[in-house]
């Protein structure tokens, strides 16, 4: 049995505790610190990464976060929940929880292509994922130990580092639940590994 935890500050809660339904899965909407105690993983919603990061400090979410991240628990981040993994944002003195090597640019698709959905190879996940973006950002930089997962045209949009996966677009959005089983495997397997 794995539990995994939804941050339920902002954003698309409900959608991703249904992408999330598996067998041995116990899926948490996390609104207090204390819950976070007890994951095997946790999901990092879309929303807005500036508001969402005043609501972890005004809870005080973002130690515990920043612990859950360095006992190297499995993380998903998707758009906004990737900007705040993410170590660089372009125009910002400094990243949010910055559990990722990569550097990140807000709103990077321009007024033109606020939203707009395609379908996407992503590594590992399956060759046709059909990807949601809104005010998506872009990841401009991954560091070595980075493993860009799909690029949509030559921009990177979903990336993998150990632990933590991240992605520019919203699976949770659509129908299609396999990205989210994928994150869903990597918490399984890493409770594995730690029980060995
Ligand atoms: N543009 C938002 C931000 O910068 C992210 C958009 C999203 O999560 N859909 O935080």
């Amino acid at each position: 049995m794995v539990k995994i935890g939804v941050l339920a500050l902002q954003g698309a809660v409900r959608e991703h505790v249904n992408c999330l339904a598996a067998p041995e899965t116990e899926i948490v909407v996390v609104k207090k610190v204390e819950q976070l105690a007890d994951l095997d993983g946790l999901v990092l919603p879309g929303g807005e990464s500036t508001t969402m990061r005043r609501l972890i400090d005004r809870y005080g979410f973002f130690e515990p976060l920043k612990q859950f991240a360095e006992a190297n628990k499995p993380i998903f981040g998707t758009c906004a929940g990737l900007i705040l993994m993410a170590e660089e944002i372009v125009g910002y003195p400094e990243g949010h929880l910055a559990v990722m090597k990569m550097k990140v640019q807000r709103n990077a698709f321009g007024r033109q292509r606020e939203s707009f959905e395609t379908d996407l190879h992503v590594t590992g996940v399956g060759e046709d994922i059909r990807a949601v973006f809104i005010r998506a950002p872009l990841i401009v930089e991954v560091g070595t130990d980075v493993e860009v997962l799909s690029k949509y045209g030559d921009e990177i949009v979903a990336a993998r580092q150990g632990n933590f996966l991240a992605c520019s677009f919203h699976p949770e959005l659509t129908d299609d639940h396999r990205f989210h089983q994928f994150f869903v495997k990597m918490v399984k397997e890493t409770k594995q590994s730690l029980n060995k």
